[in-house]
C-alpha cells in the first residue's frame, strides 16, 4: 500500500505552456527559464494546465489513504512562488500535503527518505511520480515505487 506519494510538477502535474515573444512554448533553455521566472514571478505558470490523468491518480491515492506531496526542483524563489501559486489555483486547499522544492533532481530521494523516516513509512510504501526517467529509475533502485508519467492513464471523457 502506498502511504506517501510525491508528484513532480513540470511535465507531470503540470503541462508546460509559456508565452514568450508572442509565441506559446513548452520549454526553454535553463538560462532563458531563469530570466522568464524572474520577469514573471508568481505568474510564471499562468498559462500552464494541470494534467487530468495525473490529478485523477493523485485523487485515487488520497482516497486510499495516502498523503500526496508536490516535490519539484526549483532553483529560485520566483520559481518556488510560481509553483505554489499554480498548486493553490488548480487544486483544492489541503489536497496536497505540502509543496516541497529541492535545488537539484538528485535531492528528491533524500527528501522522500527523510519524510518516510519521520512518518514511520517504509520505502516500498512511497511512490514518486515523475517525467524524468533518470529520477524514476533512481527511485526504483532505492526501493521506492517509481512511476513514469507515461504509465498513468485516464478514461477519456
Ligand atoms: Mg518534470
Amino acid at each position: 500500500m502506498i502511504r506517501l506519494a510525491f508528484f513532480d510538477m513540470d511535465g507531470t502535474l503540470c503541462a508546460p505552456r509559456f508565452y514568450v515573444n508572442g509565441k506559446m512554448v513548452g520549454g526553454m533553455s535553463d538560462e532563458a527559464w531563469h530570466a522568464f521566472c524572474e520577469k514573471n514571478g508568481e505568474d510564471t505558470y499562468r498559462f500552464c494546465k494541470p494534467v487530468p490523468s495525473v490529478t485523477e491518480y493523485a485523487r485515487k491515492l488520497r482516497e486510499c489513504g495516502a498523503k500526496v506531496y508536490v516535490l519539484s526542483t526549483s532553483q529560485t524563489k520566483y520559481e518556488c512562488d510560481a509553483k505554489n501559486k499554480f498548486v493553490r489555483q488548480n487544486y483544492p486547499a489541503g489536497f496536497f500535503t505540502e509543496v516541497l522544492t529541492v535545488e537539484h533532481d538528485a535531492d528528491k530521494l533524500p527528501v522522500i527518505r527523510e519524510i518516510a523516516e519521520k512518518e514511520g513509512v517504509r520505502p516500498e510504501e512511497c511512490e514518486l511520480i515523475e517525467d524524468t526517467y533518470a529520477t524514476v529509475l533512481a527511485a526504483i533502485v532505492a526501493g521506492i515505487r517509481g512511476t513514469h508519467v507515461s504509465m498513468i492513464y485516464c478514461d477519456a471523457e
